[in-house]
């Protein structure tokens, strides 16, 4: 690949939580970024401070329908195409099923077609949820899953299961050069206070002094990942050379249960919140927790950050947006 200060990157879904912050990373190495979005759930301030970078511009458009003709000019040449275009919290995924499957379906092929034809690497980020409700754990990558494919989650989890076999198909038929991250539960500075997962949730309502909601008995397990070490785990994956390397696995494999996130986000907070219990979700994932010995292997590549640290600095970030409105600078 082109070293940082020639390469031209597309990122779609570049205005949502983990796409503002690939911008960053790209734009710090010296990439020429074009950020993709149709703002279904990502943000324009989320990209607010990159207004007058002259490596980066901002596309209003959506991966379902054809790629703007822009972006076929003939003097631009795009590199890197990343994938991160989809909804990614159960609540915005299901509000319209139907939009999710075709995203990672149509969408993806549309930008899988881009690549080939202008010669650019591709990214896809896919996701921990193509296991489902786990019966292998830790979840490996050779694991095949265990998937409702008729449920209310299977819009986004076949969705990205249909996404990850039209990748793998064109790096089988040698049509594209491409790279599979699955994502495991990941957190940080500009998911949204409405974004209804749980660390944004359980945060923002202890910050206020609102119920915090449990879905279930709480006993149920995720493994939490800082944004920082997930974009140091993309860029690693990206930069791969070497035959395609399969599906990777990016996550922290430090697992807790939903309630002792809860409790430490209390006990961070001070908040003299309640805890109450809420119904589980159909088809709620019992337990996650990733695997992660390819991409130690592969890309040298671990989370640094611990839970500890990545909660304090998301707390501190929900803080500020709570006292100044959204208004202040971004991290
Ligand atoms: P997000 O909702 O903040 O970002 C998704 C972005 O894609 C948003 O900006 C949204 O407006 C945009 N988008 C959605 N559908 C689109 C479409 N059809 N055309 C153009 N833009 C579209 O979510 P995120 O957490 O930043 O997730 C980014 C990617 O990573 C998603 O593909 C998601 O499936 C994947 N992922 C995230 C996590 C996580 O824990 N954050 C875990 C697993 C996988
Ligand atoms: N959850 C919860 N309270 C909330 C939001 C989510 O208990 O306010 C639970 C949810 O049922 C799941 C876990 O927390 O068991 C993680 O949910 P999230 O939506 O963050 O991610 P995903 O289910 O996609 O892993």
């Amino acid at each position: 690949m082109k070293n940082g200060k020639s390469r031209h990157v597309l990122v779609a879904g570049g205005a949502g939580f983990l796409g503002s912050h690939l911008c960053d990373a790209l734009l710090s190495e010296g990439a020429h970024v074009i950020a993709l979005d149709n703002f279904q759930t990502g943000r324009k301030q989320n990209l607010r401070h990159l207004e007058r970078e002259p490596r980066f511009d901002l596309i209003d458009s959506d991966i379902i329908k054809p790629l703007p003709a822009r972006l076929r000019s003939k003097r631009l040449k795009i590199d890197e195409v990343f994938n991160l275009a989809c909804a990614a919290s159960p609540p915005h995924y299901q509000a319209d099923p139907e939009h999710t499957m075709l995203t990672s379906v149509v969408g993806t092929h549309n930008l899988l077609t881009f690549s080939e034809e202008v010669g650019a690497r591709f990214f896809l980020a896919s996701t921990s949820e193509i296991y489902g409700d786990p019966e292998v754990h830790p979840q490996t990558e050779s694991y095949w899953g265990n998937v409702n494919p008729t449920g209310p989650r299977a819009c986004y989890d076949e969705g990205k299961r249909a996404a990850e076999t039209l990748t793998f198909d064109f790096d089988r038929a040698g049509r594209a050069d491409v790279r599979v991250a699955r994502i495991f539960n990941t957190y940080g500075p500009r998911m949204r206070a409405d974004d209804g997962r749980v660390v944004s949730n359980v945060i923002c309502q202890a910050l206020a002094g609102d119920d915090i909601t449990i879905y279930g008995d709480g006993s149920q397990t995720r493994s939490f990942c800082y944004v920082s070490d997930l974009i140091d785990g993309f860029m690693r994956l990206m930069a791969y050379e070497g035959s395609f390397p399969g599906a990777i696995n990016l996550g922290n494999p430090v697992e807790l249960t939903v309630g002792d996130l809860a409790e430490k986000v209390l006990a961070m907070t001070g908040s003299s919140s309640r805890i109450v219990t809420r119904p589980l979700p159909v088809d709620d994932p019992r337990r996650r927790r990733p695997d992660i010995t390819r991409a130690k292997q592969l890309l040298g590549w671990s989370p640094r950050t611990t839970l500890d640290v990545g909660l304090k600095a998301t707390i501190a970030w929900f803080s500020d947006e709570r006292t100044d409105g959204g208004k202040g600078p971004r991290s």
